[in-house]
């Protein structure tokens, strides 16, 4: 199973990603989780992703699909995955298309989770991310058990520097420019599924598992 999961920031995208990865045993892929692990070891290719990062404009396609491509080619690939954050350009979908063509494969589903712009900020300023594991909580929609501590692995959890409100806005405007078309694309591919984002946590689960299923 290959899955692409689509939305704005902060619509929800790794939190059902994370609980897909689970239930139907295929890696979770997160170009972000990716770019951010090469930031905090201190590699090339983490510095460049930063500077962009930090802006909230995407990195480069280059960087992102030299990135993705190596990914893919590990081993726990084989049989399929839930990719959250990519693609996020017509030109990233178009390549993944065409990589997996060449390979006589295709992706099983495209699933939008549908959050408003308006949604997306308070979503943000809330939203806290393990330093340790990644593991992802909101304050009021999914505290962790202890404040300010991952339920997963007990890592301090910390504001991504890019979720300041300024910078969400930016992120916001880049998805509108950038990523929004590939919901065009996905619906030409006669693969785009859409959910209602706004909905609790495991009603949008709920949503998911039973196009899935
Ligand atoms: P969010 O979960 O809020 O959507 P991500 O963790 O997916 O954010 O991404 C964080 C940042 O990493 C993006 O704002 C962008 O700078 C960079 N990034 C992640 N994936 C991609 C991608 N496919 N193409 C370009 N930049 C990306
Ligand atoms: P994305 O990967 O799309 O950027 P996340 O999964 O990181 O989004 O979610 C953004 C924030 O919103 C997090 O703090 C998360 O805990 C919270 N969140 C995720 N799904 C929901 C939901 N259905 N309702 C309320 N809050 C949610
Ligand atoms: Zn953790």
């Amino acid at each position: 199973m290959k899955i692409v999961m689509l939305g704005a920031p902060g619509a929800g995208k790794g939190t059902q990603a994370k609980m897909i990865a689970a239930k139907y045993g295929i890696p979770h892929i997160s170009t972000g989780d990716i770019f951010r692990a090469n930031i905090k070891n201190g590699t090339e290719l983490g510095e460049k992703a930063k500077q962009y990062m930090d802006q909230g404009l995407l990195v480069p396609d280059e960087l992102t699909l030299a990135l993705i491509m190596d990914r893919f080619a590990q081993a726990d690939c084989s049989n399929g995955y839930v990719l959250d954050g990519f693609p996020r350009t017509i030109a990233q979908a178009e390549a993944l298309t065409a990589s997996l063509k060449a390979n006589n494969d295709a992706l099983d589903m495209a699933i939008d989770v549908d959050v408003p712009d308006e949604n997306i900020i308070e979503r943000m300023g809330g939203r806290r991310a393990c330093v340790a594991c990644g593991g992802t909580f909101h304050v009021l929609y999914n505290p962790p058990r202890i404040s300010g501590k991952c339920d997963l692995c007990g890592g301090e959890l910390s504001i991504r520097k890019d979720d300041l409100p300024e910078t969400v806005k930016r992120r916001l405007t880049v998805y509108h420019e950038q990523t929004q078309p590939l919901i065009d694309y996905y619906t030409k591919e006669g693969i785009l599924r859409t959910v209602d984002g706004t909905k609790d946590v495991n009603e949008v689960f709920a949503e998911i598992t039973a196009l899935l299923d």
